[in-house]
């Protein structure tokens, strides 16, 4: 009997694993394969956070596999190069993979197939591993892809998902295939201090959890700061240590309104998804241009320094870049905020502001982050392109008492309440530790009026 291969890749599961599944289905030998792929580093995108994330999700990968009797094959090269190495050394037949969506991906997978074809072997493909619903699965009647979520999510509700896939009893490896050693998290310098641990184990655990003590509070909690009252989930669906599908499944048996609004924000995924399968440049060149000429200069590389730092003189903003900087992870209503603030208040470019992002979120994802910075920039799919968020009433209203901005911004730990998030009121009241926190670097109505001339002028 012929070995095949799976190639994981952003799918590194064992549970409801398609690929894996039909690869060793009759007990066939297969070889469990993921490849360092030299393409990723080179564009940038190993960075620290998603590096120590990654170690732990091989480890716990192999030890899964381990316990089936198998075990994890890593390689560090180029991904095409490495699979047909493998493929020939155990006379692999099939090759099994997970569909992605990224540019990069598709490119991935046409060098694969081609180059696996031209040795006689075959690459299959699954889609509905790392999304619920394939992209380009739906589509509107004029267009190859939805550019409005509304009518997206209706369509993608109504479809029929998938059963669950069982996790295989047994796993047989042939003999004789080398492996480099298993990364590890303890040799990479730069990680964030208050990162998580990776892993398919620490998904399923958090995914336990939220589904008994955090889901049912969903729908009103998502939006409060100091709450912190998502899923947490994110850095799991970005490597696949969980399946959407299973997630999706699992949501809906729980049911009520928590779990709706939950399954709402994992359709957003598949809708970013979506899109990018079918506009792959809008990784990086605006899905709708607005004309921009967005500000470049000196004072505006200041600004964006502020930003980065946490140090712009506006309590929600910094508290939110502060928490990415520490955990590499921030709160959705976080991230809209200092996306608005960078690209609307300050009119700095968005991708200034998403590889920022990229360079420090463990779930940094293409798709999400570009897509949902070209969403707050008004260069996305909102309906509403140049809406601007305040970030004192935005503040006001999701961290009402305060707590987030004094959990993450210290010189402000002494002011009581809401009036935490306008301290400049507060000055020469002789408050400890204020005196250290900056004044804003703009005045919001200055920030507005610019952005709305900015806007008007490019359109004319
Ligand atoms: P929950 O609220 O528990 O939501 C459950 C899941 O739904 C999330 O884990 C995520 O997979 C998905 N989801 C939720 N909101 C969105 C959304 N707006 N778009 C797409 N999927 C969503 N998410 C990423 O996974 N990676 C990114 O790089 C990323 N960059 C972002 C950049 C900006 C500027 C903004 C505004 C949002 C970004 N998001 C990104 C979306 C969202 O902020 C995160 O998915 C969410 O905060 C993760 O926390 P959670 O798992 O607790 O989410």
């Amino acid at each position: 009997m012929n070995a095949s291969i799976v190639l994981f890749t952003a799918d590194l599961r064992l549970h409801d694993h398609p690929p894996l599944r039909a690869a060793s289905a009759g007990g066939r030998p297969v070889v469990p394969l993921f490849v360092r792929d030299r393409g990723v580093a080179d564009a940038g995108f190993a960075v620290p956070n998603r590096l120590a994330f990654l170690a732990d999700c091989l480890r716990d990968l192999d030890a899964g596999l381990r316990e089936r009797g198998g075990r994890l094959v890593v390689r560090s090269g180029d991904v095409v190069e490495e699979v047909c190495g493998v493929a020939a050394a155990v006379d692999a037949d099939e090759v099994h993979m997970a569909a992605d969506v990224s540019a990069y991906a598709h490119r991935r997978e046409r060098r694969l197939r081609r180059a696996l074809e031209a040795d006689g072997r075959r690459l299959l493909v699954h889609d509905t591993v790392t999304t619920v619903v394939p992209p380009g699965a739906l589509t509107p009647a004029a267009s190859d892809h939805f550019a409005v979520f509304t009518p997206y999510f209706r369509h993608w509700s109504a479809q029929r998902l998938r059963d669950v896939v069982g996790v295989p009893r047994s796993v047989r490896v042939p003999d004789g295939i080398a492996s480099e050693g298993l990364p590890s998290r303890t040799t990479l310098s730069g990680v964030s201090a208050g990162l998580v641990s990776g892993g398919e184990s620490a998904g399923r655990g958090g995914l336990t959890w939220w589904l008994r003590s955090g889901l049912a509070g969903y729908a009103d909690r998502q939006d409060d700061l100091a709450g912190d009252a998502t899923s947490r989930l994110s850095p799991h669906l970005h490597f696949g240590t969980l399946s959407p599908v299973e997630l999706v499944h699992r949501a809906r048996t729980v049911g009520g309104p928590g779990a709706e609004a939950f399954v709402r924000q994992l359709a957003w995924r598949d809708f970013h998804r979506q899109v990018l399968a079918a506009r792959p440049a809008a990784a990086g060149v605006d899905y709708r241009t607005r004309h921009d000429r967005w500000r470049s200069g000196r004072t505006a590389r200041a600004d964006v320094e502020a930003w980065r730092e946490g140090r712009t003189g506006y309590p929600v903003i910094d508290a939110a870049m502060r928490q990415l900087r520490h955990e590499g992870w921030m709160h959705n209503r976080g991230r809209l905020l200092t996306a608005s603030f960078l690209t609307k208040t300050l009119y700095v470019d968005w991708r200034v502001g998403a590889r920022h992002f990229l360079d420090l979120l463990v779930d940094g994802d293409i798709a999400d982050n570009q897509l949902n910075w070209q969403w707050v920039a008004g260069t996305g799919t909102d309906t509403r392109p140049n809406r601007v968020l305040n970030p004192v009433a935005q503040g006001r209203r999701h961290d009402p008492d305060g707590a987030y901005v004094r959990r993450w911004v210290p010189e402000l730990a002494g002011v009581p309440g809401a009036a935490v998030h306008e301290p400049w009121k507060l000055r020469g009241e002789g408050r400890p530790g204020i005196g250290a926190y900056p004044d804003p670097i703009v005045d919001l109505a200055d920030g507005l009026a610019r952005f709305e001339r900015a806007r008007s002028q490019a359109y004319t």
